[in-house]
């Protein structure tokens, strides 16, 4: 068998229409097929190789730590040292609140683990989520969604959730005294990239503190970065009581957390004790990786260009086809306002050489989410085989 055929035979599928590219090497903002062929990545594994591929830090980081030692106990236990010096390094760049980290696998985990010690908190087990928002697959997190497309099949899930529509400041009614937790995201990521209002954010800060809520920010996709500033919380003048990270925290590497104060935290240690484990979370060549990752976030200008860099993709896509591009930084989602057309488009990118990728819940949109190393050379390029992919698309109807 070929390594296709052992792909679908061998391992299992979300669909059945995969992408099935076969990966040979990726390197910076590429990644090359068996055949030779280059692929421009405007996806960054939907927002996970923010310093593109093979960063030479990163690759550094993880052969030493590799080398050093890699699995030896179940998170919490051994005092391991890249674990040590990301919370550390995290924690610097966070709100004096914010400054105890638990380390997890993935996003998924982080959300179910915010969930958790939200509960804790406030001995509370009712939560607030935002229409039309991803939070992960596991099933605390998936009870998260209010549009049950997805998750029908996988009810009974958690009772007692309510759904806000954000931006609806009459809908904060909804949060009371029986809600532990409300889970926000500042830009929507899979809606299609929706960003709160200022002053809905501030009202929903003040209604959390009121009724005693924890304000739990998913900041899997926009943190690190991504929107323009290091979390996009900064950009609302407001802080969450849980913070979660995932995706490009692990700089490439499997690695998920949530953050909140140390007091909050200690929650999960007593009463009973092991208030969440986890057997690989904080796996030390992650955490080696995530630390050289965020020396490079910090040293370099990455982040302070992404705001720049997002709206010269705006300013290049314009097109009779695009009816509107909407953008946090480099979280961008250009809306044909038709699914069909969107899905053409974003084949006929792929066929280009451009991978772009849609939306869970927005199939009239193209996601466009690269690495935020990307240079303008690399945005004007793609840019111009998207608008050259569109006149086509003009010329054949
Ligand atoms: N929250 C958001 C906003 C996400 O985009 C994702 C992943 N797409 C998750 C949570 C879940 O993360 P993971 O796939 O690592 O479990």
């Amino acid at each position: 068998m070929n390594q296709r055929q052992i792909f679908l035979q061998n391992v299992a599928q979300t669909s059945t229409a995969p992408l099935a590219i076969a990966i040979k090497k990726a390197k910076g903002c590429y990644f090359w097929d068996r055949k030779g062929k280059r692929y421009l990545d405007l996806i960054s594994g939907i927002a996970v190789s923010s310093l593109g591929h093979g960063n030479s830090r990163v690759v550094k980081a993880v052969q030493k730590q590799a080398s050093r030692y890699m699995h030896t106990m179940v998170y919490g236990e051994h005092i391991q040292e890249p674990q040590g010096l990301l919370a550390q390094k995290l924690c610097t760049l966070l709100p004096n609140q914010l400054n105890n980290v638990y380390f997890v696998n993935s996003g998924s985990e982080g959300i179910e683990g915010a969930m958790k010690l939200a509960k804790r908190v406030t001995g509370r087990f009712g939560f607030v989520a935002q229409e039309l928002a991803y939070h992960g697959s596991t099933q605390g997190a998936l009870s998260l969604m209010s549009d049950d497309f997805f998750s029908a099949k996988y009810h009974p899930l958690l009772p007692s959730i309510a759904f806000i529509k954000p931006n609806e400041i009459d809908d904060l009614k909804k949060i009371d005294e029986n809600t532990a937790g409300v889970i926000i995201e500042f830009v929507q990521a899979e809606k299609g990239v929706y960003a709160l209002d200022k002053a809905f954010a501030l009202a929903l800060r003040k209604r959390c503190t009121e009724v005693g809520t924890l304000l739990i920010a998913d900041e899997i996709q926009t943190g690190m970065g991504r929107t323009g500033s290091f979390f996009a919380f900064e950009q609302y003048g407001i802080v969450p009581d849980i913070l979660v990270l995932a995706k490009s925290l692990g700089a490439g590497m499997p690695l998920g957390c949530f953050i909140a104060n140390k007091l909050l935290m200690e929650n999960l240690q007593d009463n009973p004790p092991l208030g969440h484990i986890t057997t690989f979370g904080g796996h030390p060549v992650s955490c080696a990786a995530a630390y050289a990752g965020l020396i490079e976030l910090t040293t370099k200008k990455w982040v302070t260009e992404v705001s720049e860099k997002g709206d010269l993709f705006v300013k290049l896509l314009k097109h009779p086809l695009i009816k509107e591009v909407r953008h946090s930084g480099l979280m961008i989602a250009v809306d044909f306002g038709h699914a069909a057309l969107n899905h053409t488009i974003i084949d006929a990118c792929l066929e280009n050489g451009l991978h772009v990728d849609w939306f869970l819940f927005n199939e009239e949109s193209m996601r466009i989410c690269p690495p935020l190393i990307i240079t303008k050379e690399e945005i004007k390029r793609a840019c111009k085989i998207i608008l050259a992919v569109l006149n086509n698309q003009n010329a054949t109807n």
